[in-house]
């Protein structure tokens, strides 16, 4: 599959802004943003303008990169959000967040999209009691999350289990940290969808 395999700190100096791509590495001093803060390259330091348009496809490449997702599928992302009745770009964010992956990550299974999404594909994690190893799978309310039972007793859940009660768990989110059992209590609200992105920027770049 086609996917960006470079360095993903660079992707956070590039948008000047920590990105939470790595895990817990983001939370120490060895985050390459708070160590350089300016753009890599070689011309990183210069100063540079950016245009309107410049502005809409940085914005649409942080929210791609925040959630890890391909132009492809993002946009077909975008597409279902204009088909949704309400705002487009809050119906992106609800979109994005809803994602398999994403609440795996979301409920403390993984300490970044990245690894959550290596779960899912390795078969590690059942929706409704279903094994479901498609990172794009949707959830709505009601949905039960929980680790496949031939991986509850492996070494990375029983980390997992021993660390999950330090993080903290979106309210639209439930988990069961004894038996990383986790539900879907609602869709998210804008409100409690912390990302850094402005979705009115996303839909102007679709738009144009
Ligand atoms: Fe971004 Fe994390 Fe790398 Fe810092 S450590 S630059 S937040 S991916």
């Amino acid at each position: 599959m086609a996917r960006y395999t470079g360095p993903v700190c660079r992707i956070c100096r590039r948008h000047g802004l920590k990105l939470f791509l790595k895990g817990e590495r983001c939370f120490g001093p060895k985050c390459a943003v708070e160590r350089r803060p300016y753009p890599p390259g070689q011309h990183g330091q210069r100063r540079r303008k950016l245009s309107e348009y410049g502005a809409q496809l940085r914005e649409k490449q942080k929210a791609r990169a925040i959630y890890g997702i391909l132009e492809r599928q993002f946009r077909r992302h975008f597409e279902e959000a204009e088909r949704r009745p309400g705002m487009t770009g809050q119906n992106l964010l609800q979109i994005l967040e809803t994602r398999l992956d994403n609440v795996v990550y979301r409920l403390g299974l993984a300490d970044s999209r990245a690894q959550a999404r290596q779960i899912v594909r390795h078969g590690h994690i059942v929706l409704n009691g279903r094994r479901t190893d498609i990172p794009s799978a949707r959830v709505k309310p009601g949905d039960v999350i929980s680790v496949h039972p031939n991986s509850r007793d492996s070494e990375y859940f029983a980390t997992v289990r021993d660390t999950i009660g330090r993080k903290s768990v979106p309210r639209w989110l439930q988990i069961d940290p004894e038996t990383l059992t986790g539900r879907v209590l609602s869709m998210p609200s804008r409100d409690e969808i912390d990302v850094n992105i402005n979705e009115a920027l996303v839909v102007e770049y679709y738009s144009r």
